[in-house]
């Protein structure tokens, strides 16, 4: 058996007592060492084979994978923050699927949860943004025109930008010509619940600017909207007073 798990995006506590118990019990672990803590290693078993995934490609990895279930053990296949979120978990997923191997997926506490905590911010305030655009720059892997940060940026909600922090010039452009203002509040969240955890205010004319500054390249989202100021919203309906619930009679 094959179990992905969340590794939670920084903080080792962070994990799910699942994840954690997965860990505590696994044969062997293939762990994603750029971005996963290395302290959760400290949980799993003494004679537990470990690999680092960074080092590894999809092939090997499998090999890995289908040599533990020859041998009947349990393997933990560790990622970073929450692995639906650019994960590469399909193609694993897939390769197990033709070899007739079992999974499951233990979800994970993702930096877009973690960027979220370090600026106490909400993400979807009433009357300022009631959606969450979960994207990414075009880099070395290509986005479909479709998805363009300039096509979202329509919408001016509140867009997150993944794997982005060393984009930032040309995603500040696209964010512009697609319908932010200059002056739009924006922030960066450097390495969330990390001990070295930054985390910077801009506005999406600065961004690039803002990240130069504190020397932020990597391990970082960029969230970007009205929401970021967290002001000038309406108060909940769900708990107004004069509002009646399922569970709660209205009170005035
Ligand atoms: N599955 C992960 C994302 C993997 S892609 C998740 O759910 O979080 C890797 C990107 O995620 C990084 O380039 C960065 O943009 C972001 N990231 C991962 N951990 C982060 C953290 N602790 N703080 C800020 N951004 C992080």
């Amino acid at each position: 058996m094959i179990h992905f798990v969340g590794a939670g995006c920084g903080a080792a506590d962070l994990i799910t007592v699942r994840g954690r118990r997965l860990i505590e019990e696994a044969d062997v672990i293939i762990y994603a060492g750029s971005l996963v803590n290395p302290e959760l290693l400290s949980w799993k078993k003494e004679d537990c084979a470990v690999f680092n995934s960074a080092e590894m490609t999809l092939e090997e990895i499998i090999a890995v994978m289908k040599q533990a279930e020859l041998d009947r053990k349990t393997t933990v296949r560790l990622h970073t923050g929450d692995p639906s979120i650019y994960g590469a978990v399909r193609e694993q997923m897939d390769l197990l699927d033709e070899a007739g191997i079992e999974y499951d997926c233990c979800p994970g506490v993702s930096s877009l949860c973690g960027a979220a905590a370090a600026l106490k911010m909400e993400y979807t305030l009433p009357d300022v943004a009631q959606s969450v655009v979960i994207t990414r720059a075009a880099g070395r892997t290509p986005v479909p025109e479709r998805e363009s940060i300039r096509s979202f940026a329509e919408h001016r909600t509140t867009m997150v930008l993944f794997l982005s922090a060393g984009l930032l010039e040309k995603a500040a452009a696209e964010l512009m010509s697609g319908g932010y203002d200059a002056d739009t509040p924006a922030a960066i969240v450097y390495k969330a619940s990390w001990p070295d955890e930054k985390t910077v205010i801009c506005t999406v004319a600065t961004m690039a600017e803002c990240a130069r500054e504190h020397q932020i390249r990597k391990t970082a989202l960029i969230i970007v909207g009205d929401a970021v100021a967290q002001s000038g919203y309406r108060r909940s309906d769900l708990y107004r007073p004069g509002f009646a619930t399922e569970f709660r009679p209205a009170k005035e």
